[in-house]
């Protein structure tokens, strides 16, 4: 007889948590979950999904521009915010219970509360009156957005708030550059708010590869939002409209919203980890080996909780492979090289692989092949905006250790690159590659010439 409640109890109902009680069940595994807000977790309710339908309504008010030159006028152009999240908001409802129902399918009892630990292998919930045992517990609890210690600090909404707005401000505010920060500045400013971006630093998306960072702020800057680099905020007052943001060096700037975008923290406090013996690392993260196995046997931790790789693919593939290492006795590490990642602001960034900063610092002796051309719809659309390639390669083997592109499509582009990084592709073999014509990412195969040139490509600014 089962001396446990459960084999496996999750806890949190996220990317990770969902994945890993589904296939533990599949399995054959008897698994409950708690989830404490809502079945789906950050990335379906308040993170990647309602994000990237905000930056889809976003895009409108420059496809409608850039439409002009292909014939299209339009009257009368509005944009109602209260239709845009609505829908946004049905869509997250209907897939919180696409996420429910596959659960319940496979046989997960899902439990509506928050639970924290009491013990390696007992769990008890907030408004329940008993404990519950498991044989095996899996931390799933994500993380939160950190709001920095500033004079004012409670007048700071977060991108959780933002998807519970009710009207649009006339201007916003965003301190931090970070890729949330840059996501959310092009969709306000996509739907009509002044955004200011106030970021400490001297340049956007720190780790990025530096012609991504220049480029982007670049573009941003012409596209009306105002980023101020070397700026640190230091309070922020209510006033008449809005707010005040106060700087370090004196100067001040109003707001009708100010949000924080500086970055996230692990879901640990209070979750009683102490108590089953678990052992965090600097910032409360689950300290995990290969197997997302934490310092106590039977307690397992995967996704954003564990601050390995903060996406949502990867908490997805972590708890994947635990649930085939703990149940189907398959012995799987997740391997964490070349996981290609999106910036959706716009333009987008799509990177796969080392920064040219990042490889020199490694030790590889690198070449760099890069354009930055007009892309074809840009030309008969008027828009100045450049699209960025840049490919890194390792000049002793000829391997492409990065891919780096800023501008439209970037990151389904990047998608389809990381395939053929993952797989050790060499210069040569993107170059044997015949070119799909007339497109951007042709210009990934045509790259001859390195670092300089652009390579002359018909369709293209290149081609001038
Ligand atoms: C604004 C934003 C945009 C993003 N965009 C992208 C993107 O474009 N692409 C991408 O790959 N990633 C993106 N991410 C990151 C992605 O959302 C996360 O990496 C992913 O959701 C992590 O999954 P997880 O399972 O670790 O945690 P989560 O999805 O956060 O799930 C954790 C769950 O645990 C629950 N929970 C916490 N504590 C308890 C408790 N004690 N008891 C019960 N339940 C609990 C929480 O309510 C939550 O539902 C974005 C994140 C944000 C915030």
């Amino acid at each position: 007889m089962n001396k446990h409640d459960y084999d496996l109890f999750v806890i949190g109902g996220g990317s990770g948590g969902v994945r890993a009680g589904r296939l533990a069940a599949e399995l054959g595994a008897k698994v409950a979950i708690a989830e404490e807000y809502r079945v789906g977790g950050t990335c379906v309710i308040r993170g990647c999904v309602p994000k990237k339908l905000l930056v889809y309504g976003s895009r409108y008010s420059s496809a409608f521009a850039d439409a002009r030159n292909f014939g299209w006028t339009s009257e009368d152009l509005r944009f109602d915010w209260p239709t845009l999240i609505g829908n946004v908001r049905r869509e997250v409802d209907r897939l919180n219970g696409v996420y429910t129902r596959t659960l319940e399918k496979a046989g997960v009892r899902i439990i509506l509360d928050r639970a924290v630990l009491e013990g390696p292998h007992t769990v008890r919930l907030a408004n329940g009156a008993a404990s519950i045992s498991a044989k095996t517990i899996l931390v799933a609890t994500g993380g939160h957005p950190m709001i920095p210690k500033l004079r004012g600090s409670e007048h700071l909404i977060s991108s959780n708030e933002c998807f519970r707005l009710e009207r649009l401000p006339a201007s916003i505010a965003i301190v931090g550059a970070g890729y949330i920060g840059m996501e959310f500045a092009s969709i306000f400013a996509g739907l009509g708010v002044k955004v200011t971006v106030l970021h400490r630093g001297d340049q956007v998306l720190r780790n990025f590869d530096a012609d991504l960072r220049d480029g982007l702020a670049e573009a941003m800057r012409k596209r009306g939002i105002d980023i101020r680099t070397n700026t640190e905020t230091a309070g922020i007052e209510k006033e008449d409209g809005g707010y005040r943001v106060h700087f370090k060096r004196g100067d001040s700037l109003h707001a009708g919203l100010v949000m924080a975008a500086t970055g996230r923290l692990p879901n640990t406090m209070g979750l009683g980890l102490d108590k089953a013996g678990v052992d965090l690392g600097w910032n409360g993260h689950v300290v995990v080996d290969e197997f997302s196995r934490s310092s106590v046997d039977n307690i397992y931790a995967v996704g954003d909780v564990t601050d390995r790789v903060n996406l949502t693919p990867v908490a997805i593939h972590e708890a994947t492979a635990f649930a085939e290492t703990v149940f189907n006795d398959q012995a799987t590490p997740v391997d964490y090289a070349m996981i290609p990642t999106a910036v959706f602001s716009d333009p987008e960034i799509g990177t796969v692989g080392l920064s040219e900063e990042a490889a020199r610092e490694m030790g590889h002796v690198v070449d760099i092949y890069k354009i930055a051309f007009r892309p074809l719809k840009y030309t008969l659309a008027g828009r100045d905006e450049k699209m960025l390639m840049k490919l890194v390669v390792d000049m002793a083997t000829d391997k492409v250790l990065g891919c780096h592109i800023l501008g439209p499509d970037a990151a389904e582009i990047v998608q389809m690159a990381a395939i053929a990084l993952k797989m050790g592709a060499t210069k040569a073999q993107f170059d044997m590659t015949m070119a799909l014509h007339p497109s951007a990412s042709e210009e990934l195969v045509t790259l001859r010439h390195k670092w300089q040139a652009p390579t002359p490509m018909a369709g293209s600014d290149a081609a001038a």
